[in-house]
């Protein structure tokens, strides 16, 4: 990958931010199926934040990363996939932050098996669309979800992130977008240290920025397409 690649999404993101008048957001990586060498060679040149969807593919990268050049940086690690509460222990051992806590039982998990130390930040996924199978909690269930996981010494909640339903036209995405940001401003209210608004992806960034997104989760428009599944 060629450098030019991650400082173009950076311009891009600043620009985003600047045509609307809003701070300019914190880039995720999203390195899944991605190899070690790829995640390497974006820390080298100064990205800090990678975000992966599994806990057994990102506990194998994380290992691999001591023999790469990029050994020794600071890395932080985000789990932006669905979790079951049985990998809980794992992911609250692995990961920096987890964005998909989406029901109280998980948060409960997560902060028993989080070590000393600094505390697992943690936003709630919300499912924006009401999509009947998606993951996430309803709107009407995020100040309950949020207030068990305020009361957990071991988790700290930083916001919210959404995956809007995958319209064809993103544009059609942007009203899911205003939902979340109006979700996030009454959590902020409520809360302290609730600061991130995860929404925004590689084909509808610049749309989620506008309304309001404070880290966008990019993959493709970083490190290319993403090397087709294997078959089962
Ligand atoms: C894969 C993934 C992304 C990145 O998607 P791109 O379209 O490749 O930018 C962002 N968020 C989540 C939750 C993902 O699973």
């Amino acid at each position: 990958m060629h450098a030019h690649v991650l400082h173009d999404i950076l311009q891009q993101l600043r620009r985003a931010a600047h045509d609307a008048g809003r701070p300019v957001p914190r880039l995720l990586a999203v390195s899944k199926t991605q190899d070690e060498t790829a995640v390497a060679e974006l820390a080298l040149q100064g990205q800090d934040a990678f975000g992966e969807n599994y806990v057994q593919e990102a506990a194998a990268k994380r290992a691999a990363m001591a023999a790469t050049a990029a050994a020794g940086r600071a890395l932080e690690w985000h789990l932006i996939g669905h979790l079951q509460s049985n990998k809980a222990a794992e992911a609250a051992a692995l990961f920096d932050w987890v964005h998909t806590v989406d029901r109280p039982k998980l948060a409960t998990a997560l902060a028993r098996h989080r070590r000393a130390g600094t505390p697992l930040d943690v936003l709630i996924q919300v499912n924006i669309d009401d999509e009947a199978s998606k993951h996430g909690c309803r709107p009407a269930d995020v100040p309950a979800l949020a207030a068990a996981i305020a009361a957990e010494p071991a988790l700290r909640l930083r916001g919210l992130m959404v995956i809007p339903t995958p319209h064809a036209d993103p544009e059609q995405r942007r009203p899911s977008f205003r939902r979340a940001k109006a979700l996030f401003d009454a959590l902020a209210a409520q809360f302290a240290g609730v600061d991130t608004l995860s929404m925004g992806m590689s084909d509808d960034f610049a749309i989620a920025v506008a309304e309001g997104s404070t880290l966008v989760r990019i993959g493709t428009a970083l490190f290319g397409s993403r090397p087709p599944k294997a078959a089962p």
